[in-house]
Parts: C-alpha cells; structure tokens; sequence
C-alpha cells in the first residue's frame, strides 16, 4: 500500500463542464498546489487556514504559461475525506484543462490515482469501515431515489452500527468462553452453557434479521432481474415502451464492466427493476418461432421475476400453452395484453395465477402491473426499514457467521470441550469482521476498491 506518496487526479467526469476538480492527497499536495497556483491575494496554499477557498491561476513553471483560471480548495488534515491534506483545484470544464493541470501535477511530484484510492485511503486511514466505502459506490450508482436513500443510510454507519453492536456480543461471548479455558479445572457448569445458549440464540437472531431484512436490500442494490417473455407478436417490446415511458430508473455505467447484453431499468415504486436482453425483446424478426422459445426458458431460468406475456384479444395457442407449462406460477405474473381489441365476449386465459390485464398500446392496467410486481419481488414482505443489508458479500459473510453460531450451539449440548467452542465463536467473529474490513483479505479489498472510478 502506499500511503506515503501523494495522488491525484480528475474527480469529475471528463467533457464539456461548467467545472472540472483536479483532486490531490497526501503530504505534499499543498507543496505540489503552491508550486503551480499563482493566488490573486497575498495567501498561499501554505499559508492558508483550512477549509477555504483562494482565487488564482495554474502556471505552468517551467514556461510560465497560464493554463486555467481556477479556485482552488484547501482541506487540511485529519478533517478530510481521506484524513489526509486534500486539495481540490476547480478549472474550466473541459478534456484540455482539466487533463493539463492533472499532468502538471503529477509532473510536480503527484502520483496518478487508482481507481477509488482516495476512498480506499479513507479505509486505511480509518475515517470509515469497509461497509461505507462500499456505501459511497452505491450513492453514486442508486437507480432509484429508494436505493440512494439505503446507501446514504449506510453511509452515515446505519448497518455498520448494527454489525458492530453484534461483534461486540460475540466478543463478550468469546470472553465467557475463554475465561473457561484459561480456568480448565472449572467444569463448565449446567448454569453458564445455559447462559452461553440465550447469548448465542440472541445472536443468531440478529444475523437472521439481517439476512431477511437482504432479500428487499439486494434489489434495491441490485436491481431485480426480469424477463419479458411470450410469443412474437403479443405487445412485449410495446408493454417494455409503455412501462419505461413513465418510469425509466437512470442508470450509472460502472467503469469497467462491459454488458454483453442490452439491459433496461424501470424504477416500480422505488425498486430498480432490470429487465433483461432488452435487444432480444425488441428485435425478433428474424428469428423462428422455437429458438424464441428455447430462450424464454433460458430467460425465465434466470430471472428472478417474469412477466409471462400472452395476447388477450386471441385464444392462446400451443406455445403460449408450453410457456405457461414451464412457467414457475411463485415467481411469474401472467399479463393479457391487447385488453382494448378484446371483445365483449372476452374470457380471460386461464392462467396458473390471476392474470393483470392490460393495453400496452392505451396505457390501460399499468398500475395494477406495477403493483404486483412490487408485491411479487417483495414476496409479500413489508418493505423494510432502513440499514438494512443491500450488498451480497455482506450476506454471505453473514451466512457464514449465522452457520458458525448453529455450529457453536450444537457443540454446546455436546459438552464439548471449550478450546473447540472457542474456534466456532471465532470464525462467527472473522465472518462478521470481513464485513467491516477487520479480517478482510487483501484481494477482497482489492475487488471492492478496484470497481470505484478514478478520482473517487
Ligand atoms: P412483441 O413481438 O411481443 O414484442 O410484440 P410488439 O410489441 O412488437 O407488438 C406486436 C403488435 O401488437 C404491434 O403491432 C403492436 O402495435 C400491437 N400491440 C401491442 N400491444 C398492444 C395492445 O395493447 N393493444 C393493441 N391493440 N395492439 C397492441
């Protein structure tokens, strides 16, 4: 790791701004700023108090050539996002300005930054535990007001609070456990494994209201894959259009990842909805009928959600029959489309669940469309409160310590001899460690960091 060197680079995206922020930090950005930045008034860099702002130039030094008007900020440590001197020069937006400052600062002794090392920097530091850097990605990357609102919650050190106040049980437990075998020629008695079970119960509790509290939390982070499927012709690339009309999620590409198929987001009430190989809805002329099929099954294996499309204004035929077959009826709404050419004679399909019937062409039934998604991703789950757990490394981790605690509890009615208690109560402990980035492994670290852009 190296701490000990000074990074910089371009904290805004590049292009046409109104303004563009060269970041710097580290011991010798303020050194670095004042070679390059010529102030209006008397202060320098140096000279400055913390947390101002002064007016000037950036000079290039070897040709004394102006290159931007700038402000430039001036954040002493330990109050800093990174707790180190930080320094932000505000120039014209701009490819051309912004990248001439950052080479003139790295030629005056600045280290290009990697990606998300000021935030990886804040870790280290100790400004914030691991489950809010991973927060600062998902503010940047929320879909929908509802999924920012979980990440800024996380953030501020809702879940962290939580994780912690749960560490600091199994410590206390640990504790108990140890005092037993630095004492061997005291018998675990009848009263303290009864005591041992009603703390590691209460513990386990907690790690499984967590881990209910996910299934809500890892769509709001991830978005809930679905798939529109049916046959060519009944109105899914039209049902798509309506949907996305009023409520398309915006969405952030994370630098780094190629998506090898064209994805759409809804935002249904808050909930990030992708749906999936949005290119294969909206482009199926060309291929034949069963191929379509075999990848409706494809689509509907993966998906957590399907909206299993049929034509309500016609009698279904053999592959709407084979689809609704094959359909899973707890993870599918069935959706009868063409309502408005349906006749007073309709009768509705008959579907393994209630149908919503809807005209994607007159907008009629939408609503209710949404409604039920909502209730079908949510599995008839209240929406849940905040700090609630978003992130999938942060459920497995939990899995593994809820595991290490059943564990725990079994060899407690064995009798089992403390030392080997002890071991469970610490894999439960270094499980909920790796969530903060106690016991983190250095790859891991690596992974999360290396997903941030540069800059932050
Ligand atoms: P896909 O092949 O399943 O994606 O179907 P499309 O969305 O391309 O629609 C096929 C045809 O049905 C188009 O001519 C649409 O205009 C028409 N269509 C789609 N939805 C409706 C609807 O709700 N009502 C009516 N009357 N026509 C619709």
């Amino acid at each position: 790791m190296h701490t000990e060197d000074t990074i910089a680079a371009i904290s805004t995206p590049v292009g046409p701004g109104g303004i563009g922020i060269i970041r710097l930090s580290g011991k010798d950005s303020l050194e670095i700023a004042d070679r390059l930045f010529s102030p209006q008034g008397k202060d320098t860099v140096k000279k400055s108090l913390s947390h101002r702002i002064l007016y000037g130039h950036i000079i290039d030094p070897s040709t004394q050539e102006i290159i931007d008007e700038v402000l430039v900020s001036i954040m002493l440590a330990p109050q800093t996002y990174t707790r180190e001197d930080i320094i932000e020069i505000n120039c014209h937006g701009g490819a051309v300005p912004m990248r001439r400052v950052l080479e003139l600062v790295i030629r005056n002794g600045a280290r290009q930054a990697g990606p998300g090392e000021f935030t990886q920097r804040a870790f280290l530091n100790g400004r914030i535990d691991l489950t809010r850097a991973e927060a600062v990605l998902d503010v940047i990357n929320a879909m929908t007001v509802q999924s920012q609102k979980s990440a800024v919650e996380q953030l501020r050190g809702g879940l962290s609070g939580k994780i912690e106040a749960i560490r600091e049980q199994l410590i206390d437990l640990s504790a108990f456990v140890e005092a037993h075998i630095d004492f061997p020629e005291e018998d675990i008695g009848a009263l303290s494994v009864k005591e041992m079970k009603l703390r590691a119960s209460e513990i386990s509790g907690s790690l499984r209201k967590l881990i209910e509290g996910s299934q809500y939390g890892l769509i709001l982070r991830e978005g809930l894959n679905t798939a529109i499927i049916g046959k060519p012709n009944v109105g899914k690339s039209s049902l798509l259009n309506a949907l996305l009309e009023h409520d398309r999620a915006i969405v952030t590409e994370i630098p780094g990842t190629t998506r090898d198929v064209i994805e759409d987001y809804l935002n249904i009430k808050g909930l990030p909805v992708k749906i999936m190989d949005t290119a294969g809805i909206r482009n199926v002329e060309d291929i034949a009928e069963q191929e379509g099929v075999k990848r409706s099954l494809r689509a509907m294996d993966d998906a957590d959600l399907v909206l299993l499309v049929l034509d309500g204004s016609r009698e279904i035929g053999n592959t709407d029959r084979e689809l609704l077959g094959k359909s899973v009826p707890e993870k599918t709404i069935y959706v009868l489309n063409k309502i408005d050419l349906a006749g007073d004679d309709f009768r509705p399909v008959s579907t393994p669940l209630p149908a919503v019937e809807v005209s994607a062409k007159k907008g009629t039934g939408l609503e209710a469309l949404k409604e039920k998604i909502m209730v079908t991703a949510l599995n008839g789950q209240a929406e849940c409160g905040t700090n609630i757990v978003t992130n999938t490394r942060h459920v497995h981790a939990i899995e593994k310590s809820l595991a290490s605690m059943s564990a725990f509890i079994e060899e407690l009615s064995k009798e089992t001899s403390p030392e080997f208690l002890s071991v469970e109560l610490r894999d439960a402990l270094d499980a909920i460690g790796e969530i903060l980035g106690i016991t983190t492994p250095e790859e891991i670290l690596n992974r999360i960091f290396g997903s941030f852009c540069i800059g932050k």
